[in-house]
């Protein structure tokens, strides 16, 4: 047997490797020509118009906040179950979070929650809506984008765990994570973790052409070096009858969340692995969901569900934290996803308490990740579910 069994892992092949290096021999160390390829294809990958790479996940949030113009005060509401930066990004800019709790079925967030706080306050009252597609399955975005539309809200669609996945919409058509039909924007990550690992890295998808040239601009500190955009004159910047060579302007307050060169080679170089590793991301659930099926142990279980794209696999089990120190002693290193956001010292600051959100404490109390990433071996994994087994039988 292996070592040890992580919840996640990456997978760098020899083509990955041979990319980086021949990246790091050419002209270009930080955002070069492998940026625009990794845009295009990952786009083209998730069916969205535009992609714009950034330095990881948490900038694609800050950026998307940002040129949504999220500003002090403007009520966000995002779910409780999903990494903080989902939620921060919103503080990022000063505006406010508001949870709303998940479905218990699902683990998403309930949107019949989100229509009761709509519904509660006078229009105008919240900005937009942070879904997310926790553990990989698709948020039904048609639904929350009629509901947004109604309260003239935007949607943000946390896509980091689900690059890949999609959800049917009323017509039983496939509907990708992150193609931009029903949100305005969709973040995803390449934190090593994630499908694609680049090692630090973010995308943001977009079919709103406006939205792309703001978060192109905001990426490199919020300047801008076209002509046809430039506010200052002429004469001002220098020239006579044209601006100067060296002429730019910092038209707004950006940053810089560049992704390097290398690392958009890496990424792209994992991308063409991406459908690969889902396949078997969703043979791997197949083995959970058949092995788990009618167990006395089981609460509940992420299930086989179409277009799921398996970032995590999920069971609610009884004394969760006896197994997960079981599978420790067995060098299986189960995770928790997540500690309830609302409950993290910082939000409870704002007034957030236990009994806040029912359903996201009572998940949390029952749920672990089991290991699930491509090259989990079979025997690895019914080592995985001999142990669970054992510890309950
Ligand atoms: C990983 C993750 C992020 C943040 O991505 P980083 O690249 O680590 O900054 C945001 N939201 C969710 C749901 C994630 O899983």
């Amino acid at each position: 047997m292996s070592n040890s069994i992580p919840y996640g892992r990456q997978n760098i092949t020899e083509e990955d490797i041979e990319a980086v290096v021949s990246t790091l021999k050419s002209d270009y160390l930080t955002q070069g020509p492998k940026i625009s390829e990794f845009e295009d294809a990952f786009a083209k990958y998730v069916g969205s118009k535009y992609a714009v790479a950034v330095a990881n996940g948490t900038a694609a949030l800050h950026l998307c906040a940002l040129a949504l113009g999220v500003k002090q005060g403007d009520k966000v509401i995002t779910t409780p179950i999903t990494f903080a930066a989902s939620a921060n990004c919103v503080r990022y800019c000063g505006g406010e979070v508001v949870f709303a709790d998940i479905d218990p079925e699902t683990y998403l967030l309930d949107i019949n929650k989100v229509r009761t706080l709509l519904e509660a306050s006078p229009q105008g009252t919240y900005k937009g809506i942070i879904p997310v597609d926790f553990a990989g399955r698709a948020v039904d975005l048609e639904a929350f984008k009629k509901l947004a539309d109604q309260y003239d809200l935007w949607i943000i669609e946390d896509a980091c765990h689900a690059p890949g996945g999609y959800f049917k919409d009323s017509r039983g058509q496939q509907q990708l994570c992150g193609n931009g039909i029903f949100a305005e924007l969709a973040i995803f990550s390449f934190h090593p973790v994630k499908h694609i690992a680049s090692g630090e890295g973010g995308m943001i998808t977009t079919n709103d052409e406006d939205l792309y040239k703001k978060l192109l601009q905001l990426r490199t500190h919020g300047i801008v070096k076209s002509e046809n955009l430039y506010k200052n004159s002429i004469s001002f910047a220098g020239g006579e009858d044209n601006y100067p060579g060296w002429y730019m302007e910092m038209q707004d307050l950006g940053f810089n969340y560049r992704l390097t060169d290398f690392q958009a080679a890496l990424g792209l170089s994992q991308l063409k692995r991406a459908e690969e590793g889902l396949e078997r991301r969703r043979e791997i659930a197949k083995h959970y969901y058949q092995a788990f099926e009618g167990k006395n142990f089981i609460k509940s279980q992420s299930g086989i569900v179409e277009g799921h794209a398996y970032h995590l696999y999920v069971i609610e089990v009884k004394d969760r934290l006896g197994l997960y120190n079981y599978l420790r002693e067995n060098n299986i290193y189960a995770q928790i996803h997540y500690i309830p956001c609302h409950l993290m010292p910082y939000y409870r600051e704002f007034g957030w308490k236990e009994g806040d959100m029912p359903f996201a404490e009572i998940y949390y109390q029952n749920c672990i990740s089991l290991p699930m990433y491509p090259t989990l071996r079979v025997k690895e994994q019914n080592f995985v579910l001999d142990k669970i087994k054992s510890y309950y039988e």
